[in-house]
């Protein structure tokens, strides 16, 4: 495997330049290789292009790409050592070599932590740590709108929206099972007073809590929750970066509480919210989607009873061939409490991404005593359906900015006209006419009255990805008139100003 060669090159290369290495070792995969060491001296970032050269004149038919430098600890252990791991991918021509970096410039141009700092839409600060993404005024109008677009489309199939604290006794998630299961992955947080509460990793537990909190028929039966909230999860420090991964996550989350006999029409609605919501971003194509099962060898990994995984994994089986949806069968992918179908989609650069996900759970509702009363006026427990539209708001913002290379559509765009005056001294009160217009009709705008010449003020506009700059100058004034031009073109447009009002409105509502 070329990548093997790769990182023993590495090595070579590194043996050579540095004394005293320690605890070093070679790891490679089809993607990537990487060696991990212990030096004094100190290497960094800039070290790699010289490393590069010297690699690549070791062998003559290898060609390596050095990509990255990291501290991470001896043998993944957080109680080990910090040592350094250098990263790198190994070719066997110049041109696939020159391919590679051609993508990786691609790559960089719509990496959204890049768009996100451009385009004013979240922050880092070290005051916070890393991990824990900040939105700005921006990226919250962002956030807000695909929460109301999800929302929206749930509502149409019976959700309704519930609101739970961030914090919950360790009792909750002993009785679910996530203590037990997650306990690396749990932020205990205790005060002196002597409390001791947990940080949700998750939200079933919560959202099985309102449903108890009242005596239930069957008749009322489907019953359905959702809320988009923060969620906290330990991830390994050095393991955080960028929205992708991170400490503190905003889960669009969902359960539905139903019978027996109702479960498989609420995976195929579940399925319906997911082509509706996917199919209205435009990201409706590209996925594929995963059965994802018990791994029969290691039934300690899940709970419930066998004869509950069967039938669950049947009747999903059942959905995946009568929607055509061809899922493939990945053992050992399950949730704790039962199997899904996740769909994976595959971002801008062909990086697969698990964002929805449908599951099926006998288990907690039986763990934590739901019932119901049935037509014969029996306690029967219900079963429960959990489901994620939209998943985490960052790791959708990641598909969605790197998709569009921050291109947003009006409606998610968080200013969708920029107004631009030719002259801020004499178009002035015009701008300022059309911006409160545009304001009581909801419509997001901007007014740019800084001293800037106009061209620079435009090419700020398109810089910011505002899908409309409205030019405003003596002739529009005179007639009464707006010209706009639309983000991807450079066409300049004239008309009334109720007609452009009228446009934009329509291109929000119907988008
Ligand atoms: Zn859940």
């Amino acid at each position: 495997m070329i990548n093997e060669k790769g990182a023993e090159l590495l090595k070579a290369a590194i043996l050579k330049k540095y004394k005293n290495v320690e605890l070093d070792s070679v790891h490679s995969n089809e993607e990537e290789f990487y060696y991990e060491f212990k030096v004094q001296d100190e290497i960094g970032e800039n070290d790699l292009e010289d490393l590069e050269k010297e690699i690549n004149k070791l062998d003559g038919y290898i060609f390596v790409k050095l990509l990255r430098i990291s501290g991470v600890y001896f043998e993944g252990n957080i109680n080990n050592e910090m040592i350094t791991r250098i990263s790198g991918k190994a070719f066997e021509s110049k041109e696939e070599l020159a391919e590679y970096e051609e993508f990786l410039k691609e790559a960089q141009e719509r990496d959204h932590r890049k768009i996100g700092k451009d385009l004013d839409l979240f922050c880092f600060s070290d005051y916070l740590g890393a991990g824990l993404p900040l939105y700005t005024p921006r990226g919250t109008i962002i956030k807000d709108e695909l929460q109301k677009q999800v929302e929206k489309i749930c509502r149409a199939y019976g959700f309704e929206k519930v609101s739970c604290p961030s914090l919950a006794n360790i009792k909750l998630f002993e009785t679910s099972g996530h203590a037990q299961k997650f306990n690396d992955e749990l932020f205990r947080v205790s005060s002196p007073k002597g409390h001791e509460f947990v940080l949700k990793p998750v939200q079933c537990p919560h959202h099985t809590q309102i449903y108890a909190s009242k005596l239930r028929s069957y008749k009322d039966l489907p019953i359905r929750y959702m809320e988009s909230d923060k969620q906290y999860r330990a991830e390994l420090p050095g393991s955080v970066g960028g929205l992708s991964r991170v400490y503190a996550i905003t889960i669009e989350d969902g359960h539905s509480f139903c019978r027996i006999d109702q479960f498989k029409d609420e995976v195929i609605n579940m399925y319906n919210i997911i082509k509706d919501f996917y199919s209205k971003m435009g990201l409706w194509n590209n996925y594929w989607v995963s059965l994802s099962v018990r791994d029969l060898n290691h039934p300690e990994k899940y709970i419930g009873s066998d004869e509950d995984w069967n039938l669950c994994e049947q009747v999903l089986q059942e959905v995946s061939d009568e929607l055509g949806l061809n899922a493939k069968r990945c053992e050992g992918e399950a949730a704790l409490y039962g199997p899904k179908l996740d769909f994976m989609f595959k971002d801008a650069l062909g990086r697969e991404m698990q964002i929805p996900t449908i599951q099926v759970d006998f288990s907690t509702p039986k763990r934590f005593g739901l019932y119901y009363i049935d037509e014969n006026g029996e306690k029967q427990t219900p079963v429960m359906v959990h489901r994620a539209i939209l998943g985490s708001y960052e790791r959708f913002l990641v598909l969605l900015l790197e998709q569009f290379k921050g291109a947003l559509p009006v409606w998610l765009s968080p200013v969708q006209v920029n107004i631009v005056p030719v002259n801020v001294k004499y178009h002035d009160e015009y701008c300022k006419m059309i911006k409160n217009k545009l304001d009581d009709e909801d419509i997001r705008a901007e007014y740019t009255d800084n001293d800037d010449s106009l061209s620079k003020k435009i090419k700020r506009s398109i810089e910011m990805k505002n899908p409309y700059t409205l030019v405003i100058g003596n002739k529009e004034i005179e007639q009464n008139m707006v010209s706009y031009r639309k983000l991807g073109s450079e066409e300049m447009i004239s008309v009334g100003i109720d007609e452009f009002v009228e446009m934009i409105k329509n291109e929000i509502k119907n988008n």
